[in-house]
């Protein structure tokens, strides 16, 4: 028999995927990302980004970047470590800091990178990573990538986490996981975890992507949102969702913020971020700082949309962030759903596993504080009354 191609076993393994309702595709979108799109030739009203704020295409930062553009061209050009660390990234950092209310940060190109580069230089073999089954996907990889030994818990079971860090030997102890878990929009209790930690000599790792900007007083995030500090928290944020620009960074010690230095293969062997984004993450800083109303607004979203689906065929999974997901259970009714709103000129994305667990496929709704009452109103009547 002549050997199988690899193009022959690929197509035969998509084939697959599509009898399982699991191949993913793109749409186009032909606008700027905003709750009102035109996607591969039509318009819709999208529920779809973490465009949190709206602030992913506000006049403001497309002026900031043309005046990072002018200032310091657009590439990085070099990696950090090299010649590539310019007064943009060196600003955005303090400012970061500042607003966090941590000594240093540290900028990464993005949140994916962020997340592997500074677990593989905190934790090795011989260490222990425990972590929420409903992390993100990075943060798993992040653990994979350290060789540390990896525990994980299923969510939210504390009891199950307490038993898995009293059992290990490791002398250094990292718990991980998102401080708003991506897919389900709930917030981790962060208190709970930091008494663990503080029982057990482990430290925290806080991935803030989905909480930075949107919680706590003036968008701090959720460490701000519970009032909780220490310095045992290790804490991450990206800079690509509600502050609508790219990238993430890490705040901390001076100590760790070195180590990250020394340290983060993603952060060395990488070409630096254009400083033309870092500039413009400045005023999206500002903005976020500024504009309270924004995170008004997705309170006033998140409440109407959670009241008038109250009734509904599908419940909402409880959240009291922009990310609202609408439990739907099977892989084809979860897109069947979804293509109908699509339909109706509404857009929300079904996901489904291995994003998330089996038979628990759904509609990712996320809120904006670009989107009006009427385009949440327009949701519910569809939702509500299917046509
Ligand atoms: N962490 C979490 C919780 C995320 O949701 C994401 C993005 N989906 C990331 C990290 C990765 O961030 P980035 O998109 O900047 O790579």
């Amino acid at each position: 028999m002549p050997p199988v191609s690899l193009h022959d076993e690929l197509a035969a393994e998509l084939a697959e995927r599509d009898a399982h309702g699991l191949r993913r595709s793109r749409r186009l979108l032909e606008t700027p990302q905003r709750a009102r799109v035109t996607v591969d030739g039509r318009d819709y009203t999208a529920f779809c980004s973490n465009d949190y704020l709206g602030l992913a295409a506000d006049p403001r930062l497309s002026a900031a970047a043309i005046e990072g553009i002018a200032r310091y061209g657009v590439g990085g050009g070099a990696s950090h470590l090299i010649l590539g660390h310019g007064t943009a990234h060196h600003e955005l950092e303090e400012a970061l800091a500042g607003f966090v209310r941590q000594p240093r940060a540290l900028l990464f190109s993005t949140g994916y990178m962020a997340n592997l580069g500074v677990v593989s230089a905190l934790v090795g073999r011989g260490d222990a990573i425990f972590a929420d089954r409903l992390n993100h996907a990075s943060l798993n990889d992040a653990a994979l990538v350290s060789r540390a030994a990896f525990k994980r818990y299923a969510h939210n079971d504390f009891d199950a986490l307490e038993r898995l860090i009293a059992a290990t030997p490791a002398r250094r102890r990292l718990l991980v996981t998102d401080a708003v878990f991506s897919m389900d929009g709930d917030i981790a209790p962060v208190a709970t975890l930091l008494d663990l930690c503080e029982r057990y000599d482990a430290y925290l790792f806080i991935d803030d992507a989905h909480g930075f900007g949107v919680l706590g007083e003036s968008g701090r995030g959720t460490l701000a949102h519970f009032n909780v500090a220490s310095d045992r928290i290790i804490y991450m944020a990206t800079l690509g969702k509600a502050a609508g620009v790219a990238g993430a960074f890490v705040a901390g010690s001076n100590a760790l913020i070195e180590t990250l230095i020394q340290n983060a293969r993603t952060y060395i062997y990488t070409t630096a971020t254009p400083p033309m984004l870092a500039h413009t993450l400045l005023t999206s800083l500002h903005i976020i700082a500024q504009e309270d109303w924004r995170r008004e607004r997705l309170r006033t979203l998140i409440a109407q949309l959670r009241a008038g689906l109250a009734a509904s065929r599908w419940q909402l999974i409880p959240s009291e962030t922009p990310i609202q997901p609408l439990l739907v259970g099977g892989n084809d009714d979860a897109l069947a759903l979804s293509a109908q709103l699509a339909e109706a000129g509404l857009l929300v994305p079904a996901i489904r596993p291995p994003t998330v667990p089996q038979g628990t496929a759904r509609l990712r709704v996320s809120l904006s504080a670009d989107h009006q009452p009427e385009d949440v109103a327009r949701l519910i009547a569809a939702l509500v009354h299917p046509a």
